[in-house]
């Protein structure tokens, strides 16, 4: 007996009545980025998974219960649930950041094993980037405003509020705790079992719990802020300033620690209300210390990752809808010399205009069914070669968007006319 397959849970499939988006989204994603003089850097999906638990934080959601790990002969390896892991492993191995600024992009599929939902799936997309040896906050302030530039090429920077905060230095947060720790135990009754746990391990991601009573207690909270030097203050008013003279609305957030360990100074948070609770199209910040942890020389850095499904999902929801058909011309022939003919002047098309995407009709079938399927194909134009045109030396070019006669031009003059038509 047959046995069906689906898609294991959490996982999915981008059909081609979806890819479209998804490649616009990637388009224009690289070409902002590369205008911005940034390259592209790609790793492996798999690393070992010391990096991650090093880099991300033992006690943090991801590397708690969402990593796929599985042992390879004796060695523990997990699927990415991120990218900054291994992009700073990469530059470490390869010697590209030493003494150097580097900016860089990537992107491709990610993995936690979380429940699935609306925007929450097991594998997932990200596109990131990650910049090396900058300390400065102008280098936080390009990033921003480079992601900025994403959603108003999409028309969707009204959907999309940044949230911005500062963690401050290591030393800083460690002071924080303390006070953090010491009001948290006055109200150990009030707590969950996580955020009680929370309170030993790792106290400031107590600070992004989603229990609401326990939101309302912090409001009385110690404030992080509060201990920040004059290097810090500095730093994160600079930034702010930037982007204030640069147009750049953003809402301060002192709860926002984001999820991972390697944070420092600016962290940020662009958020849709469009898409109930996985709101977070896009999360980033600093992350200074990282590289030496990771047995590279000090080197300062700063990121972001957008989730692209969410991405795509905001614009699904919000109704974007410029996207390119596939084809522009669906090449109808009938009869067994005109279809060989067909080929022929396919391939020469194809070669005169590089650009062109032209469908051939393959399936037999008289013209009234050929133009059902030109219609489907969504191009704008068929062309029509029937043993008559044939016998003429002809082609007819017919309009499927208009309401307009079919026009015949000599076989030799197609490109030229498509070109016009089309404004190749
Ligand atoms: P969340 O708070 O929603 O769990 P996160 O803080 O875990 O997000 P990051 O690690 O900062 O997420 O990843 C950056 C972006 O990747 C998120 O803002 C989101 O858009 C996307 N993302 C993270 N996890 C998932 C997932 N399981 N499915 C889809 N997208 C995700
Ligand atoms: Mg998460």
């Amino acid at each position: 007996m047959a046995v069906k397959f689906q898609t294991v849970t959490g996982m999915k499939d981008i059909l081609p009545q979806e890819s479209p988006l998804w490649q616009k989204v990637e388009n224009v994603l690289k070409s902002t980025v590369s205008s911005y003089g940034y390259s592209e850097i790609r790793m492996p999906i798999v690393e070992s998974t010391g990096l991650f638990v090093r880099s991300i934080g033992e006690v943090t959601d991801v590397v708690e219960k969402e990593m796929y790990t599985f042992d390879d002969n004796g060695d523990s390896l997990s699927l990415r649930p991120e990218g900054t892991a291994g992009c700073v492993r990469a530059c470490v191995e390869h010697g590209i950041i030493h003494n150097q600024e580097r900016r860089m992009w990537y992107t491709g599929p990610m993995f936690r094993h979380e429940r699935p939902q609306k925007g929450r799936y097991r594998e997932f997309h990200q596109f990131g980037v990650e910049i090396f040896g900058v300390a400065q906050p102008e280098m936080d302030a390009e990033v921003i405003l480079l992601t900025s530039r994403i959603w108003k090429k999409f028309g969707i920077q009204d959907h999309l509020v940044l949230e911005l905060n500062s963690l401050g230095s290591a030393q800083e947060r460690a002071a924080y705790r303390d006070s953090l720790v010491e009001f948290l135990k006055s109200h150990e009754d009030v707590l969950d079992e996580d955020c009680r746990r929370r309170m030993y391990t790792n106290p400031l991601r107590v600070l992004d719990t989603k229990n609401n009573d326990i939101q309302k207690l912090l409001e009385n909270a110690p404030k992080l802020s509060d201990c920040f030097g004059e290097d810090t203050r500095r730093h994160f008013n600079r930034l702010k300033e930037i982007l204030d003279a640069n147009g750049i609305a953003y809402r301060i957030n002192e709860r926002l620690v984001r999820g991972l360990d390697y944070y420092n100074n600016t962290v940020f948070e662009w958020v849709t209300d469009a898409l109930g609770s996985q709101g977070t199209v896009c999360g980033g910040g600093r992350y200074d210390g990282l590289v030496e942890q990771l047995g590279g020389q000090p080197s300062p850095a700063v990121g972001f990752a957008i989730g692209l499904e969410r991405f795509v999902l905001l614009l699904q929801t919000i109704g974007y809808s410029d996207v390119e058909n596939a084809v522009d011309v669906f090449f109808c022939a009938q009869g067994d010399e005109a279809v060989k003919q067909s080929f022929a002047i396919s391939e020469n098309l194809r070669n005169d205009i590089p650009d062109l995407r032209l469908m051939l009709n393959c399936s037999g079938g008289n013209f009234k069914k050929q133009f059902k399927r030109a219609d489907k194909s969504g191009a704008a134009y068929a062309l029509v070669l029937g043993e008559s045109e044939l016998a003429d030396g002809i082609i007819g070019i017919k309009n499927l968007r208009q309401e307009s006669e079919q026009i015949n031009v000599k076989i030799s003059e197609l490109t030229n006319e498509l070109k016009k038509l089309l404004g190749a």
